[in-house]
């Protein structure tokens, strides 16, 4: 099914590259042009492939490859000891750099999706949770003895469910076939109407109507239809999809399986984040129960000419992938950079072909209405946003986990349930969400209200809320795909400006170019990563100006780059130390 320059002895580009980078813990010059060789591909285009994906590496990693997460609500700094630095002390190691002998590295990434596990790494790609002083000093202890990982503390890498409260979706555990087996005997039209009158809408938080596009994609013509599930949740504090996916696989296989028979495909693909890697063979076998029950493959369920297939296709830590052309880049085997819509996807995604793109928990409340009737779904939320929502709620709260809730809940009520005292702000729907300061927590979740794709970040008030926007603005700053320059330089230059504020080396004007940058960002970038990146900064400053103000000590500007010493690499490149190659 994979077109023939995808697929090399059954495995997909990223695959084939991952297993590679497994055996020799880097990805060489020889190893790129042997790929190239196998996919019939230029040596350009697999080249550009590594060096897109931060979890592909050039270098040799160590034998012990560390990544810790610096999310703000479960970073490895949300302590009082910087957790990173006292790893690498203990190991004589220094970040982002490989120890002479080959057994470690360390390094940070973003959010790995463990927020309510407190600080977490990833080493050799499975996630380690409950950071703390001890237990990196045990690490550290561990690894030069070189014990393998099955010989550690296997707490330390039990992921819990953490589901705090349930609802509709949550409390639906069967994956009987169920919903496929109704959805069979009302046919595909009018399953389709009833996903429309339920009002789903896409759950990743834009909110478009899940009917309507299964409908653009039916009525699009094209050689073949496909279905494509986005579980690469990477939106920082944002968990539900790990949830979802370790205890409702088969309400979201089936899920993907209506929305194969209303639109006519045959083909269905599950991008994995490249985080949960670690559920891969659960989601695996998963698969391999729905087709033993013949809830895959070919004559579902004894109705002849039905077939559809789903395969797994893991990601390589790339946040943009998220956005789903983006996607569908890196379903096809290139560089996760976002397409220029129109068209979009529905009628123009992967290979060209007409697909529907939606996420897990929008499949899976598919998969719900089909069951239990879209009146029952409408019955739980507003006019507007029907049914439920399931939230990561993290940050400083005493039970960060899942909870689910019917749309309308408010803001109050959720801190309420999930013990967060003194608040002075939620980050609601990520960096690139919304802000919401106390005076207005009685303000409600919805795509009319509050909208969001899940996460649900709590500030206490001892939280110091510029460090969280110097969290957010690297963030984007390193996530930004780097296809167009207001978002590759101006989250940059965001990251930089904030610094000059932290450092109190800022004057008045910086937060007026603060305000200019942003704008630019917003109206100019490509994608929505640029149009988003710079939320958390105006929200910051419209809600909370004496946080930014009392930091302005200086009178006289200093600029933000010492040019003086960015042209140092230029002097070493071209071998020049004379007068004219310095400023003064
Ligand atoms: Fe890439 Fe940023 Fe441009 Fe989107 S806005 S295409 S992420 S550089």
């Amino acid at each position: 099914s994979w077109p023939h320059s995808l697929i090399f002895d059954k495995q997909h580009l990223l695959h084939r590259l991952y297993t590679l980078q497994q055996q020799d813990r880097h990805i060489s010059a020889e190893t790129i042009v042997r790929v190239a060789g196998e996919f019939n591909l230029p040596v350009s285009q697999v080249a550009s492939v590594v060096d897109f994906y931060s979890f592909f590496y050039r270098k040799p990693v160590g034998r012990y490859h560390m990544l810790l997460s610096n999310c703000t609500s479960c970073g490895y700094q949300a302590g009082k000891t910087d957790l990173l630095k006292m790893l690498c002390r203990s190991l004589n190691v220094d970040p982002g750099v490989t120890r002479a002998d080959g057994l470690v590295s360390i390094s940070e990434t973003s959010c790995i999706g463990m927020c309510d596990h407190g600080a977490s790494m990833l080493i050799n790609g499975i996630p380690l949770v409950g950071l703390d002083e001890t237990k990196v000093t045990r690490i550290a202890g561990l690894v030069e003895q070189q014990l393998t990982l099955c010989q550690w503390p296997q707490d330390w890498f039990q992921i819990t469910r953490s589901i705090r409260q349930s609802g509709m979706l949550l409390n639906n555990t069967g994956s009987s076939g169920n919903s496929l087996t109704k959805a069979l005997s009302a046919g595909p039209g009018r399953t389709l109407d009833m996903i429309e009158h339920s009002g789903l809408r896409g759950r990743g938080g834009a909110g478009f109507s899940a009917g309507k596009k299964w409908r653009l994609c039916r009525e699009a013509t094209g050689d073949a239809h496909y279905v494509v599930c986005n579980a690469d949740e990477g939106e920082p504090g944002t968990f539900k999809d790990r949830v979802l996916l370790q205890c409702h696989a088969g309400a979201l296989f089936e899920g993907m399986t209506i929305c194969a028979l209303v639109i006519g495909a045959r083909k269905g693909y599950l991008y994995l984040r490249g985080e949960y890697r670690y559920l891969l063979a659960h989601l695996q076998e998963a698969l391999e129960l729905h087709y033993s029950n013949n809830l895959l493959g070919c004559s579902i369920l004894g109705h002849a000419g039905f077939d559809f297939d789903i395969e797994i296709v893991v990601g390589a830590g790339a946040y943009i992938c998220g956005e789903e052309s983006a996607l569908i880049e890196s379903l096809e085997g290139k560089p996760g950079v976002p397409r220029i819509r129109p068209p979009f996807p529905v009628t123009h995604g992967y290979l060209g072909q007409p697909t529907a793109v939606n996420n897990v928990e929008t499949f899976i409340a598919a998969a719900y209405i089909v069951t239990h009737g879209s009146d029952n779904f409408r019955m739980a939320g507003t006019e507007q946003s029907t049914g439920s929502k399931i939230l990561s709620v993290s940050g400083d709260c005493r039970n960060p986990g899942i909870y689910e809730y019917a749309f309308g809940v408010s803001i109050q009520e959720i801190l309420d349930d999930c013990g967060a005292d003194n608040v002075q702000a939620v980050q609601i729907g990520g960096p690139a969400g919304t802000l919401v300061a106390h005076r207005d927590f009685r303000r409600r979740i919805s795509f009319e209200g509050v909208s969001t794709g899940g996460s649900f970040l709590v500030f206490g008030e001892n939280r110091d809320l510029l460090t969280v926007n110097q969290n957010f603005a690297r963030f984007f700053a390193h996530e930004s795909c780097g296809f167009c320059t207001p978002c590759r330089v101006g989250t940059r230059l965001m990251e930089g400006s904030l610094q000059k504020i932290v450092d109190g080396r800022a004057v008045a004007a910086d937060i007026e170019e603060i305000k200019r940058l942003s704008s630019l960002i917003m109206r100019y970038s490509h994608c929505g990563l640029g149009h988003t990146a710079a939320n958390h900064m105006l929200d910051s400053l419209r809600q909370f100006p004496g946080l930014f103000e009392k930091r302005i000590m200086q009178q006289a500007f200093s600029p933000q780059i010492d040019l003086e010493a960015a042209l140092e690499t230029a002097r070493q490149i071209t071998h020049r130390d004379d007068a004219d190659a310095h400023l003064d």
